[in-house]
């Protein structure tokens, strides 16, 4: 690294603890009266402070602009005064159902309007909002007396190519007495979420508060699960602040592909604790992105904290000991209660050597990782995979059952190595190595400020909703 680099890296470290203090500060100055558009002023962030662009060096001079924009707003009272004063146009956002007519959809978004209705049953572009299953975003303007003005609807593009990055946008209008409608397909644009919360009984509890999607929450779950257990180890007053990249439609954050919502970078304190998580993909030729902490270490392990994802279905139940020996010693696996049918993974890459029926342990899946390590799945109500068979870390071998020697619905798990029964809980500790390349590793660490900085103005804003592009 020639010394110009080194300075203007210096430069940028003390900009960004600057930046960070002056945003916390004004946070908490003005904690509702900030916007998604001061936040980016504020902080100066862009999509691409993620991912392979480390964050430009201009952030320092952008936060100027922040000041002039900060206005007190009118007394509450007032504002709704003034909103009575005029016959201003009414939006209402509903999402199609598969059982609506034109009547029925026109009625949820308080549009009284006969002559839109038979125009939606009748034209053929129009007609196209009622086919297929439901869960089109619509939006309808009308007048003061329930007259539509506009309608805009937007869902899934239907081309094989465009699907997942385009949408349709189907807009029907009144022009005169008469209604007209148009069909277009867009993009998609990614935009970057912000969101943080404290936990008060639940991780999904908390999510849910937050406004933070179930698939975020369960990627959230996932990255810390070999550092925290969430089910035994979350406490009251924990507190976590996440990103995540969500697609959106006119910026609408899309309803029909929840799935499409990457975890981008996550702080998670659990009783006093902070645990640090970071998407990043470096910029050389074919690397893989993955979770790394704030310190650059990778996230990635050899063996998963739990046989089962964590969900809003497994998230209440406990790991036990076994309901009849009560005995650790004799009993040398863990019990995970869930109901029949949860799906079972394997918490590591290996080779199925068991699947079928023993004594005892009912339906039973055993796969071998590597050379001296194996890991046992019991009681299942069906085996997904064969004897011989390979799997990736995560894949399913089969569902939770209570076949054999089970008291009700669980999974028996086990973890051995040299053929001797270990704790399974300390299996996820152990690390799998993920080398980065020294300029992948300077990337990182550059991403890493910028996406600090953003978590701090989140966690400051004491779970203010705050998106930006
Ligand atoms: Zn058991």
């Amino acid at each position: 690294m020639s010394p110009d680099t080194l300075s203007s890296d210096d430069f940028l470290d003390q900009a960004v603890v600057r930046l960070s203090l002056r945003a916390k500060r004004l946070v908490q100055r003005f904690p509702r009266s900030l916007t998604a558009a001061v936040i980016l002023a504020l902080a100066g962030f862009g999509v691409t402070a993620f991912g392979v662009a480390p964050l430009g060096i201009d952030t320092a001079t952008r936060p100027q602009a922040w000041i002039t924009e900060s206005v007190t707003p009118d007394d509450l009272s007032v504002q709704i005064q003034s909103l009575a004063n005029f016959d201003l146009p009414l939006f209402r956002n509903v999402i199609t159902r598969p059982s609506d007519t034109a009547e029925s959809l026109l009625q949820r978004l308080n549009v009284d309007d006969a002559q839109a209705a038979a125009f939606i049953r009748n034209n053929l572009t129009a007609r196209d909002l009622l086919s297929g299953r439901g869960g089109k975003m619509v939006q309808a303007r009308t007048n003061g007396s329930g007259a539509l003005e506009e309608l805009l609807a937007r869902y899934p593009a239907r081309r094989s190519d465009q699907i997942g990055t385009h949408f349709t946008r189907l807009r029907i209008l009144r022009e005169g007495d008469r209604f007209v409608a148009r069909m277009e397909v867009a993009p998609l644009e990614a935009r970057v979420e912000l969101r943080s919360g404290i936990v008060s009984d639940s991780l999904f509890g908390a999510t849910d508060e937050a406004g933070i999607p179930d698939s975020v929450a369960v990627q959230l779950a996932e990255v810390f699960g070999t550092e925290i257990n969430f089910h035994r180890d979350l406490r009251r007053g924990d507190s976590f602040t996440v990103s995540y990249e969500a697609l959106t439609a006119d910026g609408e954050p899309v309803s029909w592909n929840q799935s499409a919502r990457r975890l981008l970078a996550a702080e998670f304190v659990n009783r006093g604790r902070s645990h640090s998580a970071i998407w990043f993909q470096a910029s050389d030729k074919g690397s893989r992105g993955a979770y790394f902490d704030f310190n650059g270490r990778g996230k990635q392990r050899a063996f998963l904290a739990s046989p089962m994802e964590f969900s809003r279905i497994t998230s209440g139940f406990a790991m036990r000991f076994h309901p009849i020996l009560q005995d650790w010693r004799q009993h040398r696996g863990v019990d995970y209660g869930a109901p029949s049918g949860t799906a079972v993974r394997t918490v590591a890459y290996g080779v199925v050597d068991f699947a079928g029926w023993k004594n005892g342990y009912g339906n039973v899946v055993s796969v071998k990782h590597g050379k001296d390590r194996s890991t046992v799945y019991a009681h299942l109500s069906r085996i997904d995979v064969r004897r011989g068979q390979s799997i990736e870390q995560g894949s399913r071998i089969g569902a939770v059952g209570a076949t054999g020697w089970a008291t009700g619905p669980h999974l028996h798990f086990e973890f051995k190595v040299g053929g001797m029964q270990k704790d399974p809980s300390s299996i996820a500790a152990l690390a799998e190595a993920v080398a980065l390349t020294p300029v992948s590793g300077r990337e990182l660490a550059k991403t890493t400020q910028s996406v600090r900085l953003q978590l701090d103005v989140a966690e400051g804003s004491s779970g203010a909703v705050s998106s930006f592009e």
